[in-house]
């Protein structure tokens, strides 16, 4: 491709403030059902090439579609989370056009009457917070792939892979609400986040879970009109959809520029080249003569099943969020980074729910998790529920080092242990060299039996009442402990066994 001085010549700091960027993101969503939209194939990414058809997706003549009940539903959940109106009618469309990836000939989609609309989330860029409107949110079927390469005459040919074909999708399209390519990023960001928390897709950008499409123009600061908008396909990273968006603000404000206009079109991202290159125009844009779906009833959500759904939501992100500034005192950035993931977030929430009294602190147990916990656990390659300590371990492992039971230093390799070799904290400390019975609660409390089984008398004032003698027990445990044990755990172990 010949690139025009315009594009080539890098635009002045001031020419480009001129401007006023407008983004608005198509992106799309597989859902996370176990059967296609339309049949009962399994929905199953990695399996071999058109192993999970049959004659509803593979659009054989004669066929129907049934539609499954458990997309719809996600795709509420989808809705309600992003605060849109799911509504109570809506209906199918065909879509009609020809390629091989379409058996059918056209694909069942939603058009006039989506399943939600007029939503928004809240994106924060900077340090500011903003919202963008969410304009719709619809139920369609997945296409086809194609494979270009990985087969002995992929040099001539296509190959089709129909185990796409039928997978649910939910289609999320924004408003026109977003102003640079970071806040894009945002936004991609934070609806990834939603969809993961939710349950309802699985987001991975390579495998094609989740899917962008940019729809991008310029116009000057303070113009009432918005400017001619590209849409740019085929961005299959974050960091894609980023640089694809950042160059084509600089193609468009370099065009306008030299005088020229922009043609509405639709563009492709070459990451090979870090280029957009034209891939259609808007004119000779497809008509896809959209009508009814006739072999579908409308969709009916009532609004039983809406509330339903609704009141099955898990946290959302921000609430997530809001819950550790509020109620733990966490900042707002230990409160991001500890809710990233819902796993995380539940993870650091557990670990502060399985901490006895004296309770470890909130800002002790998120510094943790935020540094050696997520550290270790790259290290290790363990993952999230089941690679990381038992929630009561890390536990005790952090009250011991609030009461300075373990030094920093020691706490950090005996929690290496417990990652690398997935120890309990008592066998990580052994492992360490740590052979005092103040490291191990087992042994604690076995000292506070052996003072309770020689003082038998003791005993018998404390039960009539004699409560200064609990003091003397303590006195006891501590002696055989040659004082190094904390002393609120000896009070819990000894009123636990002496109640
Ligand atoms: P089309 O008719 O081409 O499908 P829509 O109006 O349906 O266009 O919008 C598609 C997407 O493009 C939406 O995400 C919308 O926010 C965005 N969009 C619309 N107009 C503009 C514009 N001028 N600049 C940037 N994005 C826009
Ligand atoms: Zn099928
Ligand atoms: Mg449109």
């Amino acid at each position: 491709m010949v690139k025009s001085s315009s594009e080539e010549a890098a635009i002045a700091p001031e020419v480009l403030a001129k401007y006023e960027t407008v983004i608005g993101l198509e992106v799309h969503v597989q859902l996370l059902t176990n059967t296609k939209i339309f049949c009962a194939c399994a929905n199953r990414f990695g399996d071999a090439p058109n192993t999970n058809v049959c004659p509803v997706c593979l659009g054989l003549p004669g066929t129907l579609p049934v539609l499954n009940k458990r997309a719809v539903e996600l795709a509420m959940r989808a809705s309600l989370a992003l605060n849109c109106t799911v509504h109570e009618h809506s209906r199918f469309a065909r879509k009609n056009y020809f390629y091989p990836d379409l058996p059918k000939g056209y694909q069942i989609s939603q058009y006039e009457l989506p399943l939600a609309t007029n939503g928004r989330i809240e994106i924060d860029h900077d340090g500011a917070k903003k919202r963008i409107g969410i304009t719709r949110l619809h139920l369609e079927e997945d296409a086809a792939k194609n494979l270009h390469e990985g087969f002995s005459e992929s040099a001539t040919k296509a190959y089709i892979d129909y185990n796409r074909c039928g997978t649910p999708l939910s289609e999320i399209v924004s408003e026109p609400d977003m102003r640079a390519p970071e806040e894009a990023y945002a936004y991609l960001t934070t609806l990834r986040q939603i969809m993961l928390y939710t349950g309802v897709s699985d987001c991975n950008m390579e495998e094609g879970s989740l899917r962008c499409d940019a729809n991008v123009s310029v116009r000057l600061h303070g113009a009432k009109e918005f400017g001619t908008k590209v849409e740019v396909k085929n961005l299959n990273s974050f960091r894609y959809l980023q640089k694809a968006l950042e160059y084509e603000v600089e193609r468009h404000i370099g065009v306008l520029e030299s005088g020229g206009r922009i043609a509405q079109e639709t563009r492709l991202w070459n990451q090979n080249e870090s280029c957009t290159v034209s891939m259609r125009s808007k004119e000779k844009a497809h008509d896809y003569r959209y009508f009814p779906e006739p072999d579908l009833l409308p969709v009916h959500v009532s609004s039983a099943w809406r509330d339903e759904v609704k009141a099955a939501l898990p946290k959302l992100p921000h609430e997530v969020r809001a819950h550790f500034t509020t109620d733990y005192g966490l900042s707002e950035y230990d409160a991001q980074v500890l809710s990233e993931t819902k796993e995380l977030a539940n993870y650091f929430e557990q670990v502060l729910q399985n901490s006895l009294s004296p309770h470890v602190s909130p800002k002790l147990a998120a510094n943790w998790i935020q540094n050696e916990f997520l550290r270790l656990a790259k290290e290790f390659g363990k993952e999230l529920p089941y690679g990381w300590p038992v929630y009561g371990d890390a536990a005790r492992l952090l009250e011991r080092v609030q009461e300075k039971i373990i030094t920093t230093a020691s706490a950090k390799k005996v929690l290496a242990r417990m990652f690398e070799k997935g120890l309990g904290v008592d066998e990580a400390v052994r492992a360490e060299g740590g052979t005092t019975p103040l490291f191990d609660l087992d042994a604690l409390e076995q000292a506070a039996r052996e003072v309770i089984e020689k003082n038998p008398d003791n005993v018998a004032q404390f039960k009539s009442g004699k409560e200064g003698v609990f003091k003397f027990f303590v006195g006891q445990v501590m002696r055989a402990t040659r004082g190094q044990a904390n002393p609120q755990a000896v009070n819990d172990i000894l009123r636990k066994l002496l109640s």
